[in-house]
């Protein structure tokens, strides 16, 4: 083969050698010239191919060009060039390659298929190096496009940017602008320079605030804009955490400490806006707005999502706060058999009590905490003190574990390495909505718990609400079945959820699993129920949820 190709290499000179002055034109030109043969082998390469790219020509011969690819053309782009040049068509176009020392160069190519006598193909590649013309333009653009203090886009650039975004992107999105309240009176006092040196800084806080966009713009002296492409609606409460994160922050710049405060607004694609003149000019009303109302306002254009994210905000809050300072803590519910009404076991129910004594129930923070990243810390505390109370009390507890904590496989590590006289009082309560959202994984998880020696009980919360479908019930290895409160306050009044609790009730023993009734208000309801053939209550009619020492007096 090698020799071949050296024999096609000799040939292809020879050829040329016999027009000597167009083969010394060729040798001296500045146009790149190189042959190969219908497998893409280098025949021939001229001066300016060893000039500009740096390879010798011993190095070529025989090799394919593609020693040259600089990496940074799509795939697309080969198949298209050999599409054409196979079907005898001169390619063309203006692309990088690469040179020996791995620098990009610029050649506009064009490669033209020569048929020759006998059926013989080969592609001449003629080629002029545009690397200077490139760069100049792609620095043009980049003066165009960029803010040449901070390197961040400037309004051109940004407009261009996010107008692409929103075409390429059409789910959701958050137009956010932030401007430096205090701007002038910081150049007053510290002068331009460390003005200037301050806006730098507060560009690389928004760079890392918002890693994952690259909309990030100075759109004029101290105006920022930012635009994210969001998943889901929880992600413009992040953002929003993110604006609170900078009002009132200290920059250090050189030895001096400087103070800068923000306001900013926000709006969202597509509720507020389709287009970017829209969102822009819909955020900067926003933004005049803050202005005029103070130093560290941030207000969205819709005043609807500002009170639901100011809400929320002051949940993350309070979650950060709960777990930093360990003001988490267990009230405690107890439950009991309906023919004795003995006391049965009680379940653990959290609450935050912050250090003025303010009480927060999980209506306020739940679904906050189950979705964040204080969640798994949360959990080996529950856990942890829950095993604590058993150890000490010796009764059973209940203990609600959310469904993203279920569908991680550390929760068996966690319930393996409890005591096995512990575990065994221990009621593992999952909601039915947890079960159905991945039935097959959730099975899989109770079936591996259950084969745990002394293994804990596992109960169905809120039964009824997840419209899972009673076949599951036959073979989920659960205990205890619990009722949903919304059926129990009906049942006196209401035959229709009288009849739904009688057949789950009828259906759970038959499967020789255990029902307990939730939220049970009134006598009446208890007595319904213990007809109906109910194990185990629980509800305000017996007791709230209370604090330990109460729970410890009930018991005795
Ligand atoms: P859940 O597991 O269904 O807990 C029962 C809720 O119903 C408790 O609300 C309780 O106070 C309330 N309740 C009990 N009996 C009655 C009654 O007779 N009438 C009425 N109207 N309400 C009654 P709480 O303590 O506010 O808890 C709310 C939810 O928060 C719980 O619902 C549970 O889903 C969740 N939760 C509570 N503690 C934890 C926890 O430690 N971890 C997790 N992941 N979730 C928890
Ligand atoms: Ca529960
Ligand atoms: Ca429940």
């Amino acid at each position: 083969m090698k020799n071949l190709i050296e024999k096609e290499s000799q040939k292809a000179n020879e050829i040329l050698q016999e027009n000597t002055i167009i083969a010394e034109a060729l040798k001296n030109s500045d146009i790149w010239i190189l042959v190969t043969d219908e497998n893409g082998n280098i025949l021939y390469v001229n001066e300016a191919v060893e000039r500009i790219s740096g390879y010798k020509k011993e190095e070529l011969i025989g090799k394919n060009p593609r020693i040259f690819k600089s990496g940074l053309n799509p795939p697309e782009f080969y198949k298209e060039m050999w599409d054409t040049i196979l079907s005898g068509r001169v390619f063309n176009a203006i692309t990088p390659n690469r040179k020996k020392d791995g620098e990009i160069f610029h050649v506009d190519l064009k490669i033209i298929p020569v048929r020759l006598t006998g059926n013989v193909l080969r592609f001449v590649a003629v080629a002029k190096d545009v690397t200077e013309k490139i760069r100049l333009s792609e620095r043009v653009q980049r003066l165009h496009n960029y803010d040449a203090l901070t390197g961040l886009l400037n309004m051109n650039g940004f407009t261009v940017n996010v107008s692409q975004k929103i075409k390429e992107t059409p789910g959701l999105g958050l137009f956010i602008l932030i401007d430096i309240y205090n701007m002038s009176s910081i150049n007053k006092a510290y002068g331009i320079n460390i003005g200037d040196q301050l806006l730098i800084k507060f560009a690389e806080r928004i760079k890392k605030s918002f890693e994952n966009t690259d909309s990030l713009a100075r759109i004029s002296a101290d105006t920022f804009g930012v635009y994210l492409i969001l998943e889901s609606s929880d992600e413009i409460y992040k953002a929003y955490s993110k604006l609170y994160e900078m009002k009132n922050s200290v920059l250090k710049i050189d030895d001096k400490a400087v103070s800068v405060n923000i306001n900013a607004a926000l709006s969202v694609f597509p509720k507020d806006g389709v287009s970017f003149n829209t969102l822009y000019e819909r955020t900067d009303i926003a933004l005049q707005k803050a202005k005029k109302a103070g130093a560290g306002v941030i207000l969205f254009f819709d005043s609807e999502i500002e009170r639901e994210a100011e809400k929320l905000w002051k949940v993350f809050e309070l979650l950060k706060k709960a777990t930093e300072e360990k003001l988490f803590i267990f009230y405690y519910q107890p439950y009991f058999y309906t023919e004795s009404l003995r006391f049965a076991g009680a379940e653990a129910l959290v609450r935050i009590i912050d250090r003025n004594g303010k009480l927060y129930t999980p209506d306020f923070f739940i679904d906050q905490l189950e979705n964040s990243h204080y969640l798994s810390a949360f959990e080996n505390w529950a856990i942890g003190e829950v095993i604590e109370k058993i150890k000490k009390w010796r009764i059973n507890i209940s203990i609600n574990i959310s469904g993203n904590t279920f569908s991680n496989p550390i929760i068996l590590s966690l319930l393996s390495a409890i005591p096995s006289d512990v575990r065994d009082k221990l009621t593992i309560e999952i909601t039915e909505r947890t079960f159905i959202k991945d039935p097959y994984y959730t099975m899989q998880i109770l079936r591996e718990i259950k084969s745990m020696d002394s293994p804990p009980k596992i109960a169905i919360d809120d039964f009824g609400t997840g419209y899972s479908s009673m076949i599951y019930l036959r073979d989920l290895p659960v205990d205890i079945i619990k009722i949903d409160r919304t059926f129990i306050k009906d049942i006196v009044k209401d035959k229709k959820s009288l009849a739904i609790v009688q057949t789950i009730i009828d259906l759970t023993r038959r499967l020789e699993k255990k029902t307990l009734a939730e939220g049970v208000e009134t006598e009446e309801q208890l007595e319904i129920l213990k007809s109906a053939g109910c194990d185990l209550v629980q509800g305000f009619l017996f007791s709230k949820p209370v604090p330990e020492d109460k729970l410890l007096s009930f018991i005795a």
